[in-house]
């Protein structure tokens, strides 16, 4: 929320709330629709009664909007990362009310790291990398003082079949990367994410999900042999000390 909210706005009374480019790039909930935050707040605190979780992940992911005439006239004069932490503390401020911790993904504080100063510091960011892991965004988070959790993934948008070798040295790479900047304690841990899976044969990914909890279990190196196709056999170099809490 905002995001990939076609499913509230294709609803006939909700279609005056769609944001963002139709049939290109994409598509959103208007942040600044006097409609828009009573809706989401109604969701938010349905959803969290419905699970124990402390967790609460809002989404906020590969969000598109700004270029509606009312989204123009509010951001006037600001950074274009200003609209998407305006609308992030607000739900920020739904999900603690509903008494949880909100994670959200952090594409968008990766492309626009200067929005990270005036974030609530209780936020927890999910850096989904999925191809080559890239270190530094994650490093700054952790120095700005936010709990980061990794993500990694056994195929995103490209794969298709069954996992491949790359997305076992993703897996790899993100979890020694995780390590290294565990030290601190913000490290909350990883999630592996099971990206599109109707391109794949679904039973060929699950000793690809055992690999990964074999991964996050045990301080040492996983024999990749054991949880995958000769394709992607060898070692692995990485480990990742067992998530806190
Ligand atoms: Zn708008």
């Amino acid at each position: 929320m905002p995001d990939h909210a076609r499913a509230i706005t294709s609803l006939p009374q909700y279609a005056e709330l769609a944001d963002g480019g139709e049939g290109h790039g994409f598509n959103a909930i208007c942040p600044s629709h006097p409609r828009t935050l009573p809706l989401l707040k109604e969701i938010i605190a349905e959803v969290a009664e419905l699970f124990p979780s402390r967790y609460f992940h809002a989404g906020m992911d590969e969000v598109n909007v700004g270029d509606c005439p009312r989204c123009r006239r509010r951001s006037r004069g600001r950074p274009r990362w200003w609209l998407y932490a305006q609308h992030l503390k607000a739900i920020h401020q739904a999900v603690a009310a509903a008494g949880k911790e909100m994670i959200v993904w952090a594409d968008h504080v990766e492309h626009d790291p200067a929005m990270l100063k005036s974030l609530p510091r209780d936020l927890i960011l999910a850096h989904w990398q999925y191809r080559a892991i890239r270190p530094e965004p994650i490093r700054r988070s952790l120095r700005a003082g936010f709990r980061v959790i990794g993500c990694p993934a056994l195929c995103h948008s490209g794969d298709m079949i069954m996992p491949n070798r790359a997305n076992f040295e993703n897996m790899d790479a993100m979890a020694a990367t995780l390590r290294r900047g565990a030290r601190g304690g913000k490290v909350l841990g990883l999630v592996n994410t099971w990206w599109a899976p109707w391109r794949g044969l679904r039973d060929a990914y699950l000793p690809a999900a055992a690999y990964t909890a074999a991964m996050v279990r045990q301080a040492g190196p996983v024999r990749r042999g054991l949880h995958s196709w000769p394709a992607c056999a060898g070692n692995s170099s990485a480990s990742v000390a067992p998530p806190a809490g």
